[in-house]
């Protein structure tokens, strides 16, 4: 199984910033001690090109991101501070996961162990995003193979609000979000299905939900391949996610997901979205199990 990264190209952050940086070359760490994947499939991935990324985003915003020219209000919004260095990480972020979608196409299943920027508008950036990887990919499959309609799995706990606004006229993007009723974006928009939980729901409640959106996602999406967002952040300890799954909640979320894609036949990108327990290596935990899920789930296919 492929697995695209970019965390050796780094964003600074002053110390007291809440994003947690670190846990990408975490993952990474985790993947390499586990022995259970070959060297070579670890790839660094190529940055996202302006025509894949003006796809989807203004020429304008790409033209302001990468010389430096948002405003301070736009900075505020993204939450990151500018620099050249975030610049390269946005694109080669997109790059990973529209990478990890043409894997997917060879293999049934890739990895992208970022990514799921779903916050990104067509001409602004929100919430840790800069660029909507999720739609640069389903664009560049579609102007570059033959795949047509692709679904948008996002189980993030936070609203894919920016894929929902970019895909809401475009029949060919199916965009199903389940996330917390109460948490940011505080503004909703309307994605093909939202599934809004309340605060604290559990495992039974949230995998359920999940069926239901799934087994209704997969008959309305005519979907050729999946993007998945495992946002690690719907654990019951994370520090913004209102939800209370556990661990063992998140991996049986996982299973369902390849479980539903692998009937349907279909291929599938993940990428790792967010995660923000006050212990990293709880994150980590749940990313990991994401990705050693996903990797049966390529022996299965
Ligand atoms: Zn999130």
């Amino acid at each position: 199984m492929k697995i695209f990264h970019t965390d050796s190209f780094p964003i600074t952050l002053p110390e007291d910033h809440r994003f947690p940086i670190t846990k990408y070359a975490l993952l990474r760490k985790r993947i390499t001690d586990s022995n259970r994947f070959k060297p070579q499939d670890l790839i660094i991935s190529r940055a996202a090109s302006a025509a894949e990324i003006t796809r989807v985003h203004d020429p304008d915003y790409l033209r302001r991101v990468q010389n430096g020219e948002l405003t301070a209000r736009e900075i505020r919004r993204i939450g990151l501070p500018w620099s050249p260095g975030l610049v390269e990480r946005a694109r080669r972020s997109a790059g990973a996961t529209v990478e990890a979608c043409f894997a997917a196409l060879d293999d049934g299943v890739a990895v992208h162990l970022g990514g799921g920027t779903h916050h990104a508008f067509k001409d602004q950036g929100q919430g840790y995003c800069v660029f909507n990887d999720s739609v640069i990919a389903a664009r560049a499959l579609q102007a570059e193979t033959y795949i047509r309609h692709v679904f948008i799995l996002d189980c993030d706990v936070h609203q894919g609000n920016g894929t929902a606004a970019i895909s809401r006229n475009d029949p060919a993007i199916f965009t199903f979000s389940i996330h917390g009723k109460n948490n940011f974006p505080y503004h909703k928009e309307k994605s093909d299905l939202d599934i809004a939980l309340d605060d604290g729901a559990g495992n039974q409640i949230y995998l359920d939900a999940l069926h239901t959106g799934l087994t209704e996602s997969l008959r309305q999406a005519k979907a050729e391949l999946v993007i998945y967002l495992a946002g690690a952040d719907p654990y019951a300890d994370d520090r913004f996610g209102r939800l209370a799954l556990s661990k063992e909640g998140l991996a049986e979320r996982d299973r369902v997901v390849f479980q539903y894609c692998h009937e349907a036949g279909l291929p599938v990108a993940v990428t790792m979205a967010g995660g923000y327990a006050p212990n990293i290596e709880d994150t980590v935990d749940i990313h990991f199990q994401t990705v050693l899920i996903a990797s049966q789930f390529q022996n299965r296919s």
